[in-house]
């Protein structure tokens, strides 16, 4: 039987839901030991959405603790790895079999429009669990070369309780991202979700221990980034931090691990990707790439195509494309709509920051060519109209910040050597795309632009057989793909001497 998701459903669904915000330690459901608590107020209708616990040191203390009796226990490390193959694909078929309450309570959280959190963020944190779960019986270790009386065996071990710290703007994607390949790895998880998106991940975990995952091995404490985030990233018994999240809480996540245990750190940061079109590129697929690399999830992905050089010749009649693709297909509306694409900003104080940057951008001379106002502001909930800025040029403010809005800033060039220059004159390096018919240009440009991911007359293509990270202030360390398990291991020797 397939279900009717209409709006109907979904108010219906809302009605109906009390979503849980406490944290998962050690196998259960539980309170702060602060007994305080926060409410999370919901982007679609600035309504109040759930009462998320607010974690303090001493319930990352416990979490810790949980983990790492579980880790020296060897309860999931040393476990057949078929029998742990079998407990990821229960758990990933649990994440399906739940995906509508899934994505409500991720729509709740985010202000995504539901059907995007149920075809897109649920599917992919399925698969992504289904994906490592079927490694777990097909990691092989090493034997090095000695001499006859000698065997050296050089072991990929997991490394031991990992912290995992995630933004709000793909709270489920994100964080199975990390615990797919920790967990496959034999690693112990604490995770800590962003405090604007809880509520997915404390049904993450309850699903995954119903699944079969021993106790302690996943756990996650919910709070505030300067308070429980801080406390897991300087915690002494934290052997690795892989963290999501803006380069600024990079920098200092690099710090406490300096300063504290010299813990691992895996950082996947902020962008500022370029999408580059030459003149003789097929303008229409320039254009669909450029609006929907832009403008999906609200412009709240970190390798959004936030940055269009366009060789002049080919602006206006770009941009009167884009136009036409984003009034066509980009709807804007209220998450419960079944034909909305997108749907609100993350909250109140995101909504003012991306009015501001589009305020100073235009007084630093960027020009309108359309949107990027606040709409359906009579709804309560914190909507921006996708828009397209033409910069006066590439130190634009338009053009260096990470907006993470729908905003799409629009850079003139005039050579090839110069749509290079200005590709990586920014901090960051995640993502970036060339469009031409020339395909000698084609392969000079995207091995020139300094970027983990580029595209070549398309955007935003992926699997999980592809690693997913940055280059210079974009971080280091590679989500998804079989490398992803490297990150997570360690290398260990065992010399063994035969007489
Ligand atoms: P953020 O850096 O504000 O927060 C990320 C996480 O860090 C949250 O869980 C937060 O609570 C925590 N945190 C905040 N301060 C902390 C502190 N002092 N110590 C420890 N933890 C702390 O980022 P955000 O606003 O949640 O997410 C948006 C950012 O994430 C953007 O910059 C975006 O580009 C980036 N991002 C990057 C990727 C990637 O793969 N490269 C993917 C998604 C998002």
């Amino acid at each position: 039987m397939t279900t009717d998701y209409t709006r109907a459903y979904w108010e219906k669904a809302l009605a109906e839901t009390t979503p849980r915000g406490g944290m998962f330690i050690d196998g259960q459901l539980t309170r702060s030991d602060t007994g305080l608590t926060f409410i999370r107020i919901r982007p679609m209708d600035g309504k109040p959405g759930a009462e998320i616990a607010r974690g303090g040191i001493k319930d990352i203390d416990r979490a810790v603790a949980s983990a790492r009796k579980a880790f020296a226990s060897g309860v999931w490390r040393k476990k057949d790895p078929q029998e742990k193959k079998k407990i990821m694909l229960r758990w990933a078929d649990l994440i399906r079999k739940n995906g509508a309450e899934l994505a409500l309570l991720e729509t709740i959280d985010v202000g995504k429009p539901v059907m995007a959190s149920l075809n897109v963020d649920v599917a992919l944190a399925a698969n992504c669990i289904q994906y490592y779960a079927e490694m777990c019986d097909k990691l092989y270790d090493e034997i090095a070369p000695t001499g006859p009386n000698d065997r050296a065996l050089v072991r990929k071990v997991p490394i031991g309780v990992i912290g995992a710290i995630t933004p709000w703007n793909y709270p489920m994607i994100i964080e199975t991202w990390k615990l797919g390949p920790a967990l496959a790895a034999g690693n112990s998880v604490v995770l800590k979700p962003a405090e604007q998106s809880s509520l997915t991940a404390i049904r993450l975990a309850e699903l995954a221990s119903e699944a079969g995952l021993p106790d302690g091995v996943f756990n996650v404490v919910t709070g505030y980034g300067e308070e429980v985030g801080k406390a897991l990233a300087c915690h002494m018994d934290v052997d690795m931090i892989a963290f999501t999240g803006s380069t600024e809480v990079g920098k200092l996540i690099m710090g406490y691990a300096a300063s504290t245990n010299l813990k691992r750190v895996a950082l996947e940061l902020g962008g500022k990707s370029p999408l580059v079109v030459f003149a003789d590129a097929d303008l229409d697929a320039a254009a669909s790439a450029a609006a929907w690399g832009c403008f999906y999830n609200s412009g709240e992905t970190c390798h959004a195509s936030t940055r269009l050089l366009a060789e002049r010749s080919v602006v206006d009649a770009l941009v009167e494309k884009i136009r036409e693709v984003t009034d066509r297909e980009i709807t804007l509306a209220h998450p419960f709509e079944p034909g909305a694409q997108i749907g609100a900003l993350i909250e109140d104080a995101h909504l003012g920051k991306v009015l501001g940057m589009i305020e100073a951008g235009v007084r630093s001379g960027a020009k309108r060519a359309f949107g990027g106002e606040r709409v359906m502001s009579e709804t309560g909930g914190y909507y921006v109209s996708p828009g397209v800025f033409i910069a006066p040029s590439n130190n634009s403010s338009l053009a260096q910040q990470e907006i993470f809005g729908p905003i799409l800033t629009v850079v003139p060039f005039d050579t090839e050597e110069e749509a290079v220059r200005i590709a990586n004159d920014t901090a960051y390096g995640l993502a970036g795309a060339v469009f031409t018919t020339d395909m000698n240009r084609a392969h000079r440009v995207s091995e020139d632009i300094h970027a983990g991911t580029v595209w070549v007359n398309c955007y935003d293509l992926s699997n999980f057989a592809t690693p997913f990270g940055g280059f210079k202030q974009s971080g280091f360390g590679r989500d998804r793909s079989v490398h992803a398990i490297d990150k997570y291991c360690d290398y260990k020797t065992i010399w063994q001497r035969f007489s």
